[in-house]
């Protein structure tokens, strides 16, 4: 029964297609150019038969669209001649300015001269790294981490150098070690990456004073720190400490994201960074877009002047907690007792640890099979590990279609710790 649907149904990563002889003529770095585990894994979990617990996909069903559609009517009617033409590499004034007042929620006290508006933070990410890393330097990075940090990394060259989490964030003291360790070979590192708040994988949130610790040590260490913030505001039971920015202007990259408070398909993020960078950000930024988009920058300009976004916050925030409360009450019921996870205060993920033996990438086919998708948990990281986790995101489907999916996926597991220990494929 398992074997009706195999691994290699799944859209195969490796095979791209492309004649040797185009090949050839590729940079080195295109080698770095693949597609993550989670890609191949969306044209199959978007069937609609299958529960999918796979992407991280915002759940726009609390967004007013005639809201949307008013915005944005306005916007053309009042001011189209600016929106639909080129505008600043930098970003827009008036949006780099209501940036900082969001930022200021979490304890940021910014200038909207050190703003650089990008197109997603994904952006961001790909800009720090073109100025930072050179091929062969280290990039420390949580373990697990964003498979979308890892994929940018990866075309840079880097080498990700994991440093341990666990459900209270990134560990300050494997921090230190990582570092001594890294030095002792006479490798550069070139930053720590983190996601402090509700972080992606994991659901952890960094304490406040663990974020103090960190600090200290990579500002003694003069290693810069990427603070990756886009969940920072989806806290559900309360506020999450203030942002690492706060605390220090100096050492600290920060990114923000309008993509799960507003709406992703803008494609709108921003970037503050110490004055001393602007320029280079900006100057590698025009290099690769010209500027950002001036119809989606002011299509937000808009609704944060005139509309009740906090409030809109809050209604996000409510829905997404009746889906986590959802996920996490099914895992009680369903998951086996072997099974541990992650109970996450925000954001869209729990992390999911099984018992070692357990294939989570091989399990995916029993799964979808199942009707149920998941990402194995390798996806999080550089190196192969996380072969016995896997995150399940609860930001998308409804509650019912949680508890039938964590039941479904439960069952799957189950059944794969019995035929481990008995030896025997079980045939339904
Ligand atoms: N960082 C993290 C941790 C994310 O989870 C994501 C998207 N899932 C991004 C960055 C990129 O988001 P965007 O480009 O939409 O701002």
């Amino acid at each position: 029964m398992w074997e009706t649907f195999a691994m290699s149904n799944l859209p195969d990563r490796l095979h791209t297609g492309v004649p040797q002889y185009l090949e050839e003529r590729f940079a080195a770095r295109a080698a770095g150019m693949q597609a993550s585990e989670i890609r191949s894994l969306f044209a199959v979990a978007s069937r609609p038969e299958i529960v999918s617990l796979a992407g991280g996909m915002p759940n726009l069903s609390a967004l007013p669209m005639e809201m949307m559609a008013s915005v944005v009517h306005n916007l053309i009617a009042t001011n189209g001649a600016e929106a639909l033409q080129y505008g600043s590499g930098q970003g827009h004034p008036k949006l780099r300015e209501q940036i900082c007042e969001v930022m200021a929620l979490e304890g940021i006290q910014a200038n909207p001269d050190d703003v650089i508006v990008t197109t997603g933070s994904q952006q961001a990410l790909d800009l720090i790294s073109r100025i930072f890393i050179d091929p062969g330097d280290v990039v420390l990075v949580e373990a697990p981490s964003y498979v979308g940090a890892l994929g940018t990394f990866h075309q840079y060259e880097a080498q990700v150098v994991h440093v341990a989490l666990d459900d209270q964030g990134l560990i300050p003291e494997a921090l230190r070690q990582a570092i001594t360790s890294v030095r002792a070979t006479g490798r550069k590192i070139k930053f720590l990456y983190l996601i402090p708040n509700y972080q992606n994988p994991t659901g952890v949130l960094l304490p406040a004073d663990r974020r103090t610790e960190i600090l200290d040590i990579c500002r003694t260490e003069q290693i810069f720190i990427v603070e990756d913030n886009p969940y920072g505001l989806l806290g559900f039971d309360r506020p999450s400490p203030n942002a690492m920015r706060a605390e220090d202007s100096e050492n600290v990259i920060y990114l923000g994201s309008f993509s799960k408070t507003i709406a992703a398909g803008l494609r709108v993020g921003w970037t503050l960074v110490p004055p001393s960078l602007k320029e280079k950000l900006v100057i590698a930024s025009e290099a690769s877009i010209l500027c950002p988009s001036n119809f989606t920058q002011l299509t937000i300009s808009s609704y944060l002047a005139d509309q009740p976004w906090r409030d809109q916050i809050t209604s996000f925030c409510e829905l997404y907690k009746v889906r986590r409360d959802a996920m996490l009450e099914s895992l009680e019921q369903y998951f086996p007792a072997s099974a541990t996870w992650t109970k996450p205060g925000g954001g869209f993920y729990v992390w999911v640890n099984l018992p070692p033996e357990i294939d989570t990438k091989v399990m995916v086919p029993k799964a979808i099979v199942a009707k149920v998708a998941y990402v194995p948990g390798t996806a999080f990281y550089a190196d192969g590990f996380g072969t016995w986790a896997m995150r399940l995101s609860y930001c998308h489907p409804t509650p019912e279609r949680i508890r039938e999916g964590v039941k479904a996926l439960g069952g799957v597991i189950k059944q794969e710790i019995a035929r481990r220990s008995s030896g025997f494929e079980i045939i339904e």
